[in-house]
């Protein structure tokens, strides 16, 4: 199969799209999907750049998320059925561990990424447990398979912080950080959703006047003005209720001054580097509770995709690449030129 593959780590060059091995055959309780779109996410930037834990398997077959047709199905399977248009959620578990039996699927012990621990979505097929597949719900106009592929697990991620993890309620004032990058565009809509009034920022002008377009009550660019600062003045000195992270270092110290007595911070990631400080006297008098949170369990994957089917949540693409320009795919998010998901078409 044509698989666009890791050769080594180090960085874009390392990419090229190849013929390899075709995806295993479902086993019991797997299914094979013909991929048509597959979605690039930051993960995969840092798997090209080369990261702890990742396979050391090359050619490695990039990408986590993606959507295509159900090929073949192993035994047992009766969920879905070949020919079927499918999603992908990236995470893969146990479903065995005591975490998994709790419904925590993103707590598991085991668990794995398509595109970091295992084979990816760039690929014309890819297998996985049937749990991990969800049926496309019919849209009009009808969902495109750029669309579903850039679904998955930005929209995981962003409501497991927002819903499960903030309990972002009405009036609730949110700051959101880069509003460029996928989970924060979708975790602003989410918050929207949910009645919040949102701040985000950017360092492009452009994309804050889009993210105006596309909901945000308040853009700040980030590169211009002091956020702290203007946060601060925006909400009469007390500050938000929650900030959503995941830039880490360069925006850590702002995200703590824009939070308020008793205020909420959720990452999911640290883009500019994972080493912050926190001056511990100020977190225990401001009552601050900081969380993590990673991708999502099965019940939130099933309640996205139930409100996509809705029309609340429909990804929004940035730009489709076909698979041969993978590599310029990658450019692309790699200069943080995007906003919304940046897609390789990998069957038309
Ligand atoms: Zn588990």
């Amino acid at each position: 199969m044509r698989a666009c593959v890791l050769t080594a780590t180090g960085g874009l060059d390392k990419l090229q799209v190849i013929d390899v091995p075709d995806a295993p055959a479902p086993q019991a309780g797997e299914v094979r999907v013909a991929v048509h779109a597959a979605a690039l996410n930051h993960l995969d930037l840092f798997v090209a750049e080369g990261m702890p834990g990742t396979a050391e398997r090359f050619p490695f077959v990039v990408g986590a998320d993606g959507a295509g047709i159900v090929e073949t199905v192993g035994t047992g399977v009766t969920a879905v059925q070949p020919g079927d248009r499918v999603m992908i959620n990236p995470g893969i578990s146990d479903y065995t561990c005591e975490f998994c039996r709790a419904g925590e699927h993103s707590l598991c012990v085991n668990y794995r990424l398509l595109g970091e621990h295992l084979p990816g979505t760039l690929a014309e097929f890819v297998t996985v447990p049937v749990q991990n597949v969800a049926r496309a719900p019919n849209l009009s106009p009808a969902l495109t398979w750029a669309e579903a592929a850039a679904f998955s697990l930005v929209t995981l991620t962003a409501w497991r912080m927002v819903v499960t993890r903030a309990r972002v309620a009405q009036g609730e004032t949110v700051l959101i950080w880069g509003i460029g990058g996928g989970v924060s565009l979708t975790a602003m809509r989410i918050a929207k959703l949910f009645g919040a009034q949102v701040i985000v920022t950017s360092s492009d002008d452009a994309k804050l006047a889009a993210a105006k377009q596309l909901g945000a009550d308040v853009t700040l660019n980030h590169r211009t003005q002091q956020v702290g600062k203007e946060v601060r003045a925006l909400t009469s000195r007390r500050g938000v209720d929650v900030v959503i992270e995941n830039v880490g270092a360069a925006t850590w110290d702002d995200s703590l001054r824009c939070l308020r007595r008793g205020g909420r911070l959720v990452t999911c990631g640290a883009t500019s580097g994972p080493q912050v400080g926190i001056d511990l006297r100020r977190m225990f008098w401001h009552h601050w509770t900081l969380m993590g949170s990673t991708m999502g369990n099965a019940a939130e994957y099933a309640e996205v995709v139930r409100r996509l089917g809705n029309g609340e949540l429909r990804p929004i693409v940035d730009r489709v690449f076909p698979l041969a320009r993978a590599r310029e795919a990658y450019a692309r998010l790699e200069k943080a030129q995007q906003l919304g998901k940046v897609v390789v078409e990998v069957a038309s």
